[in-house]
């Protein structure tokens, strides 16, 4: 049924991995801005305690759930644990991701894994748990955070590249067999934003003013900027929209 605002996402719960910090922070608060409860995730507990104080003072219904992405027993007993407490996941946003920068020939397998394991392999096991209960209720909004490497590669990133490469096909996976469930799976592909990942790109002039000159923008993305995206996405203005990537990249991706 069509609502006044069919970007309101009040009464869903809005569950962010990783966003203890950076893009996942931004892409919760503004669910939470757009009327959803949300659930905070990430490693470090202090960290996420003080995300959760941060938006409980901003007035949001926030909550934390502390699990690491590639725990698979983490995972389950994070999803036992708000089955418990009569929260449903309405909304999951797969974001929690690393970067590691080695060149192929002197990539060790382990490091390898690791990135795979935290950018991809995460996001189909907490997207399998959030879709398991989704499915039971008819409905379900999975967001998984891809890159301008679910594109094109860039040297000395290769498992970070194959990783993001892997959400844009894991997203039209989901759309695939969880469309008829009532769930719509859609990706959102970033440019070069300002967080704690990039600061060392940030603060090399070089690698700087590259990523001014190519962006059609000329600058660097603000977390923020992913917010929007995230809303549609999230609601239910995006009804019909499902295995899609959208890059939210000031023009990158689009020239040469
Ligand atoms: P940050 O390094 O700033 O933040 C990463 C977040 O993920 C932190 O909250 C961190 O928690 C969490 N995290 C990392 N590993 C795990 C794990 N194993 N389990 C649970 N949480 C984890 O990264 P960004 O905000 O820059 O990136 C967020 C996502 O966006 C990533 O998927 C990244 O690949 C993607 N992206 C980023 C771009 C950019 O320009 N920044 C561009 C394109 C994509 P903790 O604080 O506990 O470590």
């Amino acid at each position: 049924m069509a609502t006044a605002n069919t970007f309101d996402l009040s009464g869903l719960t809005a569950l962010v991995t990783g966003s203890s910090r950076g893009l996942g922070l931004a892409i919760a608060r503004g669910l939470a801005t757009a009327g959803a409860r949300p659930i905070l995730n990430g490693i470090d507990a202090a960290r996420l305690d003080a995300a959760v104080a941060a938006f409980r003072t901003e007035g949001f219904d926030a909550d934390g759930l502390a699990f690491d992405v590639t725990d698979e027993a983490a995972i389950v007993a994070g999803f036992t644990d708000l089955d418990a407490r009569g929260i449903a996941v309405d909304i999951l946003v797969n974001n929690a991701g690393i970067q590691f920068r080695k060149p192929m020939l002197d990539l060790q397998t382990a490091d390898w894994r690791r990135v795979v394991d935290t950018n991809l392999t995460s996001a189909f096991m907490v997207g399998r748990e959030a879709a398991r209960r989704m499915a039971a209720r008819g409905r379900g909004k999975i967001i998984n955070i891809g890159s301008l490497t679910s594109e094109l590669a860039r040297a000395t990133i290769a498992p970070y590249t194959v990783a993001k490469g892997g959400i844009k096909m894991l997203t039209k996976a989901m759309a695939a067999e969880w469309g008829e469930l009532g769930i719509q799976a859609n990706a959102i592909g970033p440019g070069y934003m300002i967080t704690d990942m990039n600061e060392a790109l940030i603060n090399n002039p070089q690698f700087d003013g590259w990523v001014k000159s190519r962006t059609p923008a000329r600058r660097w993305g603000k977390p923020e900027e992913l917010a929007g995206t995230a809303v549609f996405l999230a609601s239910s203005a995006s009804d019909y929209v499902n295995g899609q990537i959208i890059y939210v990249d000031g023009g990158m991706i689009s020239v040469l």
